[in-house]
């Protein structure tokens, strides 16, 4: 067990329950800054050294929580915004405990493991206990948006740091760790035509919903499922009237690759749609938003501290890929050795049933505990 005492899991839910009543959708700076108001509170009243960001560009502030100590620190990041609009609690999600579960909007993605890092720190600070190394803590407001605001904070702090750990949620019931996640990125497409009457003088048209459809076919045969790399086309958009040739198109893209040759490959087939042939313009923007979190041998290394650790508290802590992207994926594309996952169980990320396993708060909080107090 951590030398820190976490406190029983009735215990953490209650103070998480506050977290997730406090609604953070991505785009509502003022929400999002008055979580991060609770948790700038709760860790300046045990010492812990503070760095406040101003948000920009409409995002919330980030917030930057040292402990003392010698060396280089391990950084643990979690973000604070969801993807759920203001009104979600008062209507179709409201927190609720339902036996294991408890459900709310962004309680699995990720108020709870970001809840269990504050926790944790939070303790350490308050109870002094000693750790190998200081502790920085990164609370960010804009993770599901792609972390435009916060990924040079997240940069900054993980550059010289003796490790990263993201406790985004775990996977499933199992509640497996994270040691591999796929590359993402989106394109915009906009395609000009010429426009014409469909019947006057049809010729003279040049259709760019026609245009797009080929792109559309030519971005979904990128999919390779064997090499796990994924397209999707969504939203698309283009014309205006059916007696009009379209004269103008467009798609969004998204697309998903587990290395980071495989992902330069798809950013390369894509880019090359670009152009301009027979009264048909085609203009792509975008690339690769979060290069792919490759699994490691220093990656491992930390993982298996992670599983002996939950092992030695008769818990088991399975370990997989996955297909979304977090911000472990820039501090591991950095080369700093990155444990993601270690939020807590649950499901429904994103969507209505959206639940954690609350009874594994304890578990999970005092395996982030043990790894903050000693990884060496
Ligand atoms: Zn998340």
């Amino acid at each position: 067990m951590p030398l820190t005492e976490i406190g029983p899991a009735e215990r953490l839910l209650e103070e998480l329950r506050g977290w997730v009543e406090t609604e953070t959708p991505s785009t509502d700076a003022a929400a999002v800054n008055r979580l991060l108001d609770r948790a700038e509170a709760g860790l300046g009243a045990v010492g812990a050294r503070l760095e406040r960001t101003p948000g920009r560009d409409g995002y919330g502030d980030t917030l930057i929580a040292r402990t003392p100590g010698e060396g280089a620190p391990l950084v643990i990041a979690g973000h604070v915004d969801t993807v759920w609009d203001h009104g979600t609690l008062a209507g179709p999600m409201p927190f609720r405990i339902d036996g294991p579960r408890a459900h709310g909007p962004g309680i699995y993605d990720m108020k709870a493991g970001s809840f269990l890092a504050f926790h944790a720190v939070r303790e350490i600070l308050r109870q002094g206990t000693p750790t190998r190394r200081p502790i920085t803590l990164l609370l960010t407001p804009d993770e599901e948006v792609g972390s435009p605001t916060s990924r040079t904070a997240i940069e900054r702090e993980a550059r010289g740091a003796r490790a990263v750990l993201i406790p985004e949620p775990a996977g499933g019931t199992q509640g497996a760790c994270v040691t591999g996640r796929k590359g993402t990125g989106g394109f915009t497409l906009r395609i000009a035509g010429r426009s014409a009457h469909a019947g006057g003088n049809w010729s003279e048209g040049r259709s760019a919903v026609v245009a797009l459809a080929e792109c559309i076919q030519r971005i979904h045969a990128l999919t390779d499922l064997a090499r796990g790399v994924t397209t999707n086309v969504a939203p698309v958009w283009g014309g205006t009237r059916p007696n009009v040739i379209p004269p103008e198109a467009g798609c969004r893209i998204d697309f998903r690759a587990p290395s980071l040759a495989e992902a330069e490959r798809v950013v390369a087939a894509i880019r090359a749609l670009a152009g301009e042939r027979d009264g048909i313009r085609i203009e792509v923007t975008g690339g690769l938003n979060r290069p792919p979190l490759e699994e490691s041998p220093a990656g491992l290394a930390l993982y298996e501290q992670a599983r002996e650790i939950a092992a030695r508290q008769g818990y088991r802590l399975p370990k997989h890929h996955r297909g979304g992207g977090s911000d472990g994926n820039f501090t591991a594309a950095m080369g700093i050795p990155t444990l993601d996952g270690l939020g807590c169980t649950g499901a429904g990320a994103h969507a209505p049933e959206e639940h954690i396993r609350w009874a594994d708060l304890a578990p999970r909080g005092a395996v982030l505990c043990e790894l903050l107090e000693t990884i060496e």
